[in-house]
């Protein structure tokens, strides 16, 4: 197996004292009284060994899950305890004097699990602690560390996790087709694992991905979707792109990016494989951003392609107008996947839409006007768009990619200048309806949009100044030229 690039190091030193947290040590003393055992479990052992931010902790008791959650809360004067009756789990929120300060704390019932074909919902019975690890998805995450006095803070890992650890692997704990076959949406969260820690799938734990791919299907989007978007945050994101891609996950719920995969060639002449390209932008993306639909953007921002795609003789390979039909894909994807449809989804849309114009400005000498209308319609959009801009420049052609930069700061300093001097980032037009109505003692009618537009215009192309004092004239000529009375007195902006 090939070195692994994870950057964390497994450190078992970690675990010592980690039961002296009060927590802990309550959870410890409730067992006993209860006559159960207890056990952290799951996600937060894995980040405590991986010193990982921890968000979350799990504990899971041999007995009845919700009692002890109501007891050790009790114990611990904690607040309100949240009962999940269907799920046979309970929760409460833990303020601490150290780092997070906030943590949710949630309990559950030592449990065996079999699922029937057809759903995610299994039968559940009580169980051992051993019963419990073996049902959770990895060994990274089946590790238990015990609350009971008898052998309190010792690692209890049945599976080899910590070795997996070390050696930055993903892999199930069980015969993985049974373990993905019960919860399908085990196959996202490896990939997504992987992702985030920069792990590699064991590889018969990644053929049962692709063996059980097609029982994706039965996961609803919201989960499937939560699971792509930490493979989107994660700092190196085509990673898991190139597994949902090879595994045959990526089929499953986003048939769109698959189909950008693939260089034709026609005559000798090729065009470059959009599916690569895209990962690439969406890791230079990375790079600079943490922000998750920035790099929704990055991952849409030539979805139209295949469907815009001709061979013009002459010509080569071109894709007229992918930017607006990708634009106008965006509302499709995101409501398939459950994705928000709100200012989010908006903002993805508009940056695909724009996302050729900061470079397509450099073809000519890069005019002010230009830029004042790039600002203007990219809006609080402009700094988002630059940075995708930047990401898209991946030529393997030194010499072009060179001058596509160099171009690229021509724009980024124009548009600084441009922002300074006219502040048409967040236009709001200087003469309004009202104005306009007014000063002609008119009704709402087509003529007041048409006044409107000249003044834009003549603001974008620079040849007013983006103010009133400068668009009234502007406004009573073509007014005038519209056949309108400007009513007296108002031929000045001051009346
Ligand atoms: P993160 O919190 O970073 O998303 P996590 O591993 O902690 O990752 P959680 O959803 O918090 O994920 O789940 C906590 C633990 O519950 C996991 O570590 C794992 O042991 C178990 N678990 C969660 N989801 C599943 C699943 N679908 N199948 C099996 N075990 C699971
Ligand atoms: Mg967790």
């Amino acid at each position: 197996m090939a070195e692994s690039t994870t950057a964390f190091t497994v450190d078992p030193a970690r675990l010592g004292g980690v039961t002296e947290q009060p927590l802990f040590q309550a959870a410890g003393r409730v067992a006993e009284r209860m006559g159960v055992r207890a056990f952290a479990i799951g996600g937060y052992v894995r980040d405590l060994l991986l010193a990982r931010p921890c968000k979350d902790i799990d504990i899971v008791c041999e007995g009845d899950g919700i009692a002890y959650a109501e007891a050790v809360a009790k114990e611990l004067g904690a607040g309100h305890v949240h009962v999940f009756k269907n799920f046979g789990t309970a929760m409460f929120t833990l303020r601490q004097a150290q780092d997070p300060g906030e943590v949710q704390v949630e309990f559950v019932g030592a449990r065996k699990e079999s699922y029937q074909r057809n759903s995610r919902k299994p039968e559940v019975v009580p169980g051992t602690l051993r019963d419990d690890q073996e049902r959770r998805d990895f060994t990274i995450n089946a590790l238990a560390i015990s609350l009971n006095a008898e052998d309190r803070g010792q690692l209890i890992d049945p599976f080899n996790g910590v070795q997996d650890l070390e050696r930055g692997v993903i892999r199930t704990p069980l015969d993985a087709d049974i373990t993905f076959s019960d919860d399908p949406l085990r196959m996202m969260r490896a990939i997504r694992f992987a992702t985030q820690l920069g792990y590699l799938i064991e590889a018969p734990t990644f053929e049962a991905i692709r063996r059980n791919a097609e029982r994706l299907d039965i996961i609803s989007a919201e989960r499937i979707h939560t699971e792509l978007n930490k493979i989107i945050a994660a700092p190196v994101p085509s990673t898991g792109f190139k597994l949902l891609l090879n595994s045959g996950l990526l089929v499953r719920f986003f048939p769109e990016m698959v189909d950008l995969l693939g260089a034709e060639e026609k005559f000798g002449i090729g065009h470059k494989d959009n599916f690569y390209h895209t990962i690439q932008v969406l890791d230079n993306v990375a790079e600079r951003s943490e922000d998750l639909w920035l790099r929704w953007a990055a991952v849409l921002h030539d979805i139209a392609k295949p469907r815009t795609k001709r061979f013009e003789p002459g010509r080569g390979w071109t894709f007229h107008g992918h930017e607006d039909k990708g634009a106008r894909m965006v509302p499709g994807i995101f409501r398939r996947m459950k994705l928000p449809l709100d200012e989010k989804m908006r903002y993805v849309q508009n940056l695909v839409a724009l996302h050729l114009r900061p470079i397509a400005l450099t073809k000519e000498e890069v005019t002010d006007s230009a830029v004042r209308r790039l600002l203007f319609d990219a809006g609080d959009d402009i700094d988002g768009l630059m940075i995708l801009c930047k990401a898209d420049i991946t030529s393997k052609n030194e010499a072009k990619k060179k001058r596509y930069l160099a171009n690229y700061e021509v724009v980024l300093q124009k548009l600084k200048e441009v922002e300074e001097k006219d502040r048409v980032r967040n236009f709001q037009p200087p003469i309004t309806g009202q104005d306009i109505m007014a000063a002609f003692n008119i009704p709402p009618c087509k003529a007041i949009g048409d006044i409107k537009t000249v003044i834009k215009d003549a603001i974008l192309d620079g040849r007013i100044h983006n103010d009133r004092a400068a668009a009234w004239p502007l406004m009573v000529e073509e007014g005038k030229k519209l056949g309108l009375k400007v009513v007296p007195g108002m031929e000045k902006s001051e009346a």
